[in-house]
């Protein structure tokens, strides 16, 4: 059995189980109080808080999790990531109270700083060989300057939004987050979980797209298309000078792939989601 710890609720959970379904490795059967799972085959879902999956995988309870960067960083356990899963995107970011005066890093002189995350603030402080007071608190750390608990910050942000609206102004990144499938060692009995995630994963950000050309343009549309090696063309039954071509493209800015397809004279374009990527 390989037991994986999963996010349980908040803001990674539905992504991670999404993820592992579409890995085919859903939910099957929920065991005890709905604390495990099967997942099909050998493994088996842990469902913990996302604050605990990496203490849960350091200790030995899980054979691997999935959970925040930053969790895992601000943890300090030995884990190695297996694979960025490249959801769950956010920033540890500085920030101060727009009426503190504190306009820059430099600006920050022994001031407190409220977070969730002590040791990744604090670690980062010293790297800069600044004196700061950690106020540690278990979560809003954006509400303590309205408290007058601390001056500055450190705290998740994703778009930047809640920052704004309650007064606060970025200074510096402490730190980039995704969701990541960590384990104490990298080990062969894992690869395979691995490899189903990971196609998966490089399959969310391409697409399939097909579109007959005429074949005087296929240099052009081989540049507009780079695709894995290049483009696939074939031969269209009846097309007379018209040739298919088959590449998988960014999902990415793919409306200007299409404009600069048709440009070229390109019909019958195809766009397809790719379940699953294996290079
Ligand atoms: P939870 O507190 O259970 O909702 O999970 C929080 C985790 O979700 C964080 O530790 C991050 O890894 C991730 N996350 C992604 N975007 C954000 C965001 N905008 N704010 C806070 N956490 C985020």
């Amino acid at each position: 059995m390989l037991r994986i710890a999963l996010p349980n609720k908040g803001r990674l959970a539905d992504e991670a189980r999404a993820l592992f379904a579409e890995a085919g490795l859903g939910v099957r059967a929920l065991g005890d109080r709905a604390l495990t799972a099967s997942l099909g085959g050998e493994f088996q879902a842990l469902f913990v808080r996302a604050q605990d999956v990496a203490e849960f995988v350091a200790d030995g309870a899980a054979d691997a999790g999935v959970t925040g960067w930053d969790l895992v960083a601000e943890s300090d356990r030995a884990l190695v990531t297996l694979l960025d899963l490249e959801f769950g995107r956010c920033r540890l970011v500085v920030a101060s109270h727009e009426d503190s005066g504190i306009m820059s890093l430099d600006d920050i002189v022994d001031h407190r700083i409220a977070t969730v995350f002590p040791r990744l603030t604090r670690n980062y402080f010293a790297s800069l060989g600044r004196p700061v007071s950690i106020v540690p608190v278990s979560g809003a750390a954006e509400v303590a300057p309205h408290l007058g608990i601390a001056d500055v910050i450190v705290d998740l942000v994703s778009t930047g939004s809640t920052l704004k609206t309650n007064g606060l102004r970025e200074l510096a990144t402490v730190l980039e987050s995704t969701a990541r499938l960590i384990a104490p060692a990298r080990r062969a009995a894992l690869d395979d979980l691995v490899t189903a995630l990971d196609s998966v994963v490089r399959g969310r950000g391409k697409r399939y797209l097909m579109a007959n050309v005429p074949r005087t343009v296929l240099e052009r549309v081989t540049a507009v298309l780079p695709g894995l090696n290049g483009p696939t063309v074939t031969n269209i039954l009846n097309g007379h000078d018209m040739v298919a071509v088959h590449a998988v493209v960014p999902a990415d800015g793919i409306y200007r792939t299409i404009a600069a397809l048709k440009a070229l004279g390109a019909e019958g374009i195809l766009v397809t989601r790719i379940e699953r990527l294996l290079p």
